[in-house]
């Protein structure tokens, strides 16, 4: 539990991610895997996910940008960051200095770290993106015949690597199992040319638990580990709960019949009600859509529902069934009890962008969540 100074905060348990790491290793006992702590570990604060998980031995951490990367760096992890999306120009150099796993997409990527590697008298390791579908990054099937002999010409470039991305793994099986067929081909090709490639990878959480890709030799996690099996595919086994959002009662007062709650008096008491008003708000990435959805926070063993609309720094409740309730009171936004998928739901958007939306403000704590 966080200090009483804080209104709202989010508690993370650095363990529930390392058993639902194990759930990823035990259906996966021969692959590699890279657990995705970009964002911030989707909220969850990045050192605290990533010191736990290197204990597991992952073969990278998944990172968006050399900022992430020099993040863990900083902190001493040994386990070397890999940057998933293409690399803009500014952050080739420290890439190439510090060996940092990353995708190339083009012909003018890979000159240019040929020329960086060249210069600083290295041989530089990199993961040939393809686009298999997705259409976000790396070089279409059919450009591969003609590029893959020009990159074997790149001496100070050793292609390690191949990757892609499944952009319908939860939705459409049929649409990805031709993905699938499409990406082994194309592994075939790269294969024919650069007999020794080490990384084949292709699946995110959706991919693991509905698919299997024959070439692969690395997984890539983010979601899953975070507690959440996307789309309709269930784990194994059931992962665990690793995020709570927690905020404080501030005031409880009585309403009379017929007063408005929030901005625009969207909600007006149709009879005495007694309301909370609780310290957290779209400003901390309590999304501003919630208000007026039917969603509850969990207070004293009842699910008390959001008055009206939500403030930038305070939501308000009924807490008509709590009677014993009080000011410093603690109430769970998501958690156990109100699961990130309902309030994604209820927010027209999806658990990565709920968690990774969670705000700086929110101090992140450690504990066990059961
Ligand atoms: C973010 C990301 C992942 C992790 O995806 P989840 O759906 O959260 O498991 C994997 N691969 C790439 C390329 C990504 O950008």
């Amino acid at each position: 539990m966080a200090d009483d100074n804080h209104r709202a905060w989010v508690e993370v348990d650095p363990e529930a991610v390392a058993h639902n790491y194990s759930i990823v290793r035990r259906m996966m006992p021969e692959s590699g895997i890279m657990p995705v702590v970009k964002a911030d570990a989707y909220g969850h604060g990045i050192l605290g996910i990533a010191r736990r998980l290197e204990q597991e031995h992952p073969t990278y951490f998944g990172v968006a940008n050399a900022a992430e990367a020099q993040c863990l760096a900083d902190a001493g992890l040994s386990t070397p960051p890999f940057i998933l999306g293409p690399t803009p120009p500014v952050e080739r150099d420290q890439i190439v200095v510090r060996s940092w796993g990353c995708t190339i997409s083009s012909v003018s990527e890979a000159e240019h770290f040929q020329r960086l590697a060249c210069e600083l008298h290295r041989v530089m390791s990199v993961h040939l993106a393809i686009d298999t579908g997705m259409g976000r990054e790396g070089f279409l099937p059919g450009e591969l015949g003609e590029i893959l002999p020009r990159l074997a010409e790149m001496e100070a470039l050793r292609i390690d690597g191949v990757m892609s991305h499944f952009p319908v793994a939860d939705e459409d099986e049929i649409f990805t199992h031709q993905q699938i067929r499409l990406f082994e081909d194309c592994v075939a090709e790269v294969k024919r040319i650069f007999p020794s490639l080490r990384y084949v990878h292709t699946a995110a959480s959706a991919g693991i638990l509905g698919f299997r890709v024959p070439s692969a030799t690395l997984v890539r996690p983010g979601l899953m580990l975070y507690g959440v099996a996307p789309g309709n595919a269930a784990p194994p086994e059931s992962l665990r709960t690793t995020l709570r959002l927690l905020a404080r009662v501030t005031l409880v007062r009585e309403l009379p019949a017929g007063h408005g709650v929030s901005y625009g008096r969207t909600f007006i008491t149709s009879q005495p009600m007694r309301v909370a008003t609780i310290g957290i708000g779209y400003a901390d990435g309590w999304r501003r859509q919630l208000g007026g959805r039917g969603l509850g926070v969990y207070l004293r063993g009842k699910v008390c529902p959001t008055l009206g609309r939500v403030t930038m720094d305070q939501i308000m409740v009924d807490v008509s069934a709590v009677p014993d309730v009080q000011s410093g009171d603690v109430a769970e936004l998501i958690g156990t009890h109100v699961p990130v998928e309902r309030v994604a739901n209820l927010a027209d958007t999806i658990p990565w962008d709920i968690f990774t939306g969670l705000g700086r403000r929110l101090p992140r704590t450690e504990c066990t969540i059961r």
